[in-house]
């Protein structure tokens, strides 16, 4: 495999932009599918899930390969919805470029802009294809702008529609200067190229000035050629875009009507042409597992010693699917797996490529690849993987923390460990779905990004479980920090034989911090017992932390430092358990009355006509929201403010009624904030 002809890509975006539209016709086209998959006929190749085609809407990332003018196409359509940002934080981790969906009616829409985020944090090259230009309302200029107001992108068009809404029928190629139309009887399979039509001309040919210009000024020798020439040939503009767009400093703005047919093979040409292959990307770094101090670096070369991620684990009836990206070397049958967070080795049974549900087995993978290995056991999300004197360890990725959660109990106490098995499997595959258990109660606390992400677990439990079971109102998660810096100790004993009795003591400091998840750090501990400490108050299950602070809420933005460990009589090291429970008393004492209760804030976009907007707004204002600003978009009125998701469960039904159902809205959290104390209050007394 040529690496310099391996694309891998995401088709990313806002809910309903086209995402898997776009991609099930990439699928048609490339030839990999003989028929046209359709969202809202539930017959989506991408969705496959039997989840995703009830809802029209994507759950999991779905990973395909395609084949386009002697290149290779690794695709992943993500979801859009904000309750499942995981697929998508892990997706963009993996790729090397992303195809950005966005409405041609709507215009750049809140998710989009969180995804844009995340992607420019890992650097990721990308291109914008303005979908849906068949809708009554399509604007691809005013697409445009929202693009360059809401992203900051140096958005650039390389495409214009040729007319809009009922009345468009192609686009016009401005690097080629042609105009672009398809046959739509034959599902838009044949592409028939013509002059450009004369009352598009001079439209194109300023169009055209403005991305001959904005190419020449991102490099020296362009612009040098560019004053010379007055112009750009088709070679240099081209060279010119591949280089830009890799260096993020020129997005080129393509647009069509998925669901028409019309606009894709351009698109596949240029994700193609100007998008990055592995070896355009910066080499992985990473540090050395057994000394993080020290740097490591790999290049996509198969020669090289294995590094691969592993970004997503999928449970399937016949075991778990670990989906992996090679970065370095190449991954065969047989070899063994090494893991920088684990001394388990693991073998490699079998290499499989996917394209959705299926999968192709293959003898081998190289850098680039994206491929899922069945029945690893005990590799997780985000661990990485090399062959033994590779050593190395990627960052893990980044996942956001559950913002609300709700009980769980079994509908008859026989279902009871295999909810408890099911929801092992749920909380394994989904890193932002947490799971904890009551053993008193024998209530198990499921914690998710919304209502949406709840009620698609607890339906796959009863689908591909067979458990049914009854969940509690869902509430918002709540979490307590810090107030002050604070040292105690903390005292444990036991007896030993002859009356003696063993004493750990433990000084415990707690300290405010800035991120979300709580820190540990280990002082002049016990030598012996640091490794057994770290695992026990890390934050798998009934950790310290996540047990819950003063108020009965688990720790957030804080550091715990265990400062020192003694015991009497000294020479006797105290196991554990006892440190522990010296440790739970100090961080007791510590935490007295220096705690407060942190809510979830949301990031609110609501788009409103111009009639309802004094009584959205001041409803909004009866929920604590923050207004930060007002846009007008053509008769809409777009409200952007920050709100307590407390005050926002329902909100979906009350707006449809205040608007007659024109509003619409997202909620994206951002992080958590103080309960204002006397809201705080009565939360704490359960009103
Ligand atoms: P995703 O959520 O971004 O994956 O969006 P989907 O591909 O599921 O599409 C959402 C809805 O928009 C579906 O009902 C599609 O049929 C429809 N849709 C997608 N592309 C177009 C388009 O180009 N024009 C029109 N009119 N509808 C489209
Ligand atoms: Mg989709």
């Amino acid at each position: 495999m040529d690496l310099a002809r391996l694309r891998n890509i995401g088709i990313v975006a806002h809910i309903d932009a086209g995402k898997t539209t776009v991609t099930e016709r990439m699928l048609f086209y490339t030839g990999v599918e003989r028929r046209m998959g359709e969202v809202h006929e539930g017959t989506a190749t991408m969705d496959w899930m039997e989840e995703e085609r009830e809802r029209g809407i994507t759950i999991s990332a779905a990973a395909t390969i395609c084949p386009w003018r002697e290149h290779k196409v690794q695709i992943l359509d993500t979801p859009g919805h904000v309750d499942f940002t995981a697929e998508v934080s892990r997706s963009l981790r993996v790729l090397d470029g992303a195809v950005v969906v966005i409405c041609g009616v709507a215009g750049v829409q809140a998710q989009t802009e969180t995804v844009l985020r995340q992607a420019a944090r890992h650097d990721l090259p990308w291109l914008a294809f303005v979908n849906k230009m068949d809708r009554q309302g399509a604007d691809f200029e005013a697409a445009l702008r929202s693009l360059r107001e809401r992203t900051g992108a140096q958005a650039v068009p390389v495409q214009l529609p040729i007319g809009a809404g009922a009345e468009f029928g192609g686009v016009i190629d401005l690097v080629r200067m042609l105009a672009l139309r398809w046959d739509e009887a034959g599902m838009g399979s044949e592409l028939h190229e013509e002059a450009i039509p004369a009352e598009h001309l001079a439209a194109a040919e300023s169009a055209r000035a403005a991305l001959v210009e904005a190419v020449a000024e991102t490099d020296e020798a362009l612009l040098e050629a560019f004053v010379a020439q007055e112009d750009l040939d088709a070679a240099e503009l081209d060279a010119g875009l591949r280089r830009a767009v890799r260096e993020r400093a020129i997005v080129p703005v393509l647009c069509g009507a998925a669901l028409r047919n019309l606009g894709i093979q351009p698109l596949l040409d240029a994700v193609v042409a100007w998008l990055p292959s592995p070896l355009d990307r910066p080499p992985v770094r990473g540090w050395l597992p057994a000394d993080p101090a020290q740097a490591v670096v790999r290049v996509p070369d198969p020669a090289a010693p294995l590094c691969a991620l592993l970004f997503k684990v999928f449970h399937d009836p016949h075991g778990d699917l670990g989906y992996l990206r090679v970065y370095s070397g190449t991954l065969r049958e047989g070899q063994q797996l090494h893991n920088a967070r684990l001394k388990q080795v693991e073998r490699v049974q079998q290499i499989y490529v996917m394209h959705a549900e299926h999968r192709e087995r293959v003898a081998s993978a190289g850098p680039g690849s994206i491929v899922v290995l069945p029945a690893l056991k005990h590799a997780r999300t985000g661990d990485t993987l090399f062959e033994k004197g590779g050593d190395i360890a990627l960052q893990p990725i980044e996942f956001p923390e559950p913002v609300i959660r709700q009980t769980v109990e079994p509908l008859s106490l026989g279902d009871r460990d295999r909810m408890l098995e099911a929801l092992r499997v749920l909380d394994r595959e989904d890193p932002t779905l947490h799971v904890t258990f009551d053993e008193d109660s024998g209530q198990a606390m499921l914690a998710g990004m919304g209502e949406l992400h709840l009620e698609v677990a607890l339906h796959r439990m009863a689908r591909d479980f067979r458990v049914a079971a009854r969940a509690g109102r869902p509430h918002v998660a709540y979490r307590e920090t810090v107030v002050a810096d604070r040292t105690a100790e903390g005292h444990a004993e036991r007896p030993l034989a002859d009356g003696v009795r063993q004493v750990a003591t433990v000084q415990v400091r707690v300290v405010p911090a800035e991120a979300t998840r709580p820190e540990l750090a280990l002082g002049a501990v016990l030598a012996g017992l640091a490794p057994v400490l770290r695992e026990a108050l890390g934050r798998e299950g009934g950790s310290l932390l996540e047990v819950g602070g003063d108020l009965g809420y688990p720790l957030a933005r804080m550091r715990l430092e265990l400062l020192k460990v003694a015991s009497s009589p000294a020479t006797l090291e105290p196991p554990p358990e006892l440190v522990m429970g010296a440790a739970a008393r100090g961080l007791d004492l510590a935490l007295a009355d220096n705690t407060r209760l942190l809510e979830p804030i949301m990031d609110l976009r609501a788009e409103v006509p111009e009639e309802y907007l004094s009584g959205v707004l001041a409803d909004l204002n009866s929920r604590r929201a923050e207004v930060q600003d007002l846009e007008i978009v053509g008769t809409l009125r777009v409200i952007h403010a920050r709100v307590p998701l407390e005050a926002m469960f329902s909100y979906s039904t009350d707006l449809r009624s205040r608007t007659q159902g024109r509003g619409t809205f997202t909620l994206v959290p951002i992080g958590y904030e103080v309960v204002p104390a006397a809201r705080s209050k009565a939360i704490l007394q359960g009103i």
